[in-house]
């Protein structure tokens, strides 16, 4: 009897350890239809942004609650998806069937992002959706802890970024509330949120308050930081930005060439733009990109894996 007591103390433990280690990691997927252009480095840098403002938002709410700076972390770094859909085709179902597949080759995450390049709207005037999704193998465990989360977003640039910080929250688990918080302001866990800025939104505490405990969010020790480098803005990163940063550090110029935000223009801001330049190149050269950057085809095949909504 006394033993028996020792095992199940130590399989208590061993799940609250497991618990607490247990830090979401979050992969992004661009999906590009077969009827628009590879997404521009801009394009892909504006993605990234609006995950920082999100991982941000969520910093700064926990803290403002007295939970500390509590964030989530993410891979930088977006995977191309090639779409066979023009980009008003996707339907509902081909979108979640297509993003299956993503899902499915990152299913050790507990949360995937995959956004509809070019897409403004989903059916039912839905800007984004975010999916249990509890895939079967044999053996599997259908408790609730083998599922994971994916996240379909439409790049509709307005709203874009309080639709990512909404469907990120139900992912870690938030349910739907009351619009206005006691503070002022809108609950960005509310239905039908119209504003677009961030800054009209904030996170209710008993929202912060289970986030917290439940260790869904951590304290990242660093938050990267997207670096602008189309110094022009002409929609490209490329020789013309480089050699505009170069001349910068010695003659006055039009644009901001301070690309790291470190008060002067030098040698490091020249280097940041070139190596921007040089993904540039990388990523409008396909032979070169499948070397080092994995491609996903989708096709449009019924899943018959569960998921809710
Ligand atoms: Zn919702």
């Amino acid at each position: 009897m006394y033993q028996v007591r020792i095992l199940l103390g130590v399989c208590f433990l061993l799940s609250l350890l497991w618990d607490v280690s247990a830090q979401p990691s979050i992969e992004i997927a661009y999906l590009k239809s077969s009827d628009v252009k590879s997404p521009s480095q801009a394009e892909i840098d504006f993605l990234r942004e609006a995950i920082i403002k999100v991982q941000s938002f969520f910093a700064s709410e926990m803290d403002k609650h007295g939970f500390g700076k509590k964030t989530f972390g993410f891979n930088p770094e977006i995977e191309i998806i090639q779409g066979k859909l023009k980009v008003e085709d996707w339907t509902w179902e081909s979108i979640r069937d297509g993003a299956y597949e993503f899902d499915k080759n990152h299913i050790q995450n507990k949360i995937n992002i995959v956004f509809v390049g070019r897409r403004d709207i989903f059916p039912n005037r839905v800007l984004g959706y975010a999916l249990p999704i509890c895939w079967r193998w044999p053996g599997a465990n259908q408790l609730r802890d083998d599922c994971n989360w994916l996240l379909i977003i439409s790049e509709n640039r307005n709203r874009l970024v309080p639709a990512l910080a909404h469907e990120i929250g139900h992912a870690f688990g938030l349910s739907h509330a009351q619009q206005h918080l006691p503070g002022g302001g809108q609950n960005i866990m509310a239905a039908g949120n119209d504003g677009a800025e961030l800054e009209e939104y904030g996170l209710r505490y008993t929202d912060a308050a289970f986030l917290a405990d439940w260790g869904r969010l951590s304290i990242q020790e660093k938050v990267s930081v997207a670096i602008d480098a189309d110094v022009n803005n002409d929609g490209y990163v490329d020789l013309s930005d480089v050699l505009i940063v170069r001349s910068a550090i010695e003659n006055n110029v039009t644009y901001n060439t301070d690309v790291n935000n470190d008060g002067i223009t030098d040698e490091v801001d020249v280097l940041l733009v070139k190596q921007k330049a040089m993904e540039a190149i990388v990523a409008a050269a396909p032979s070169i990109l499948r070397k080092r950057k994995k491609f996903v085809m989708w096709s449009v095949i019924k899943g018959d894996s569960t998921f809710g909504k």
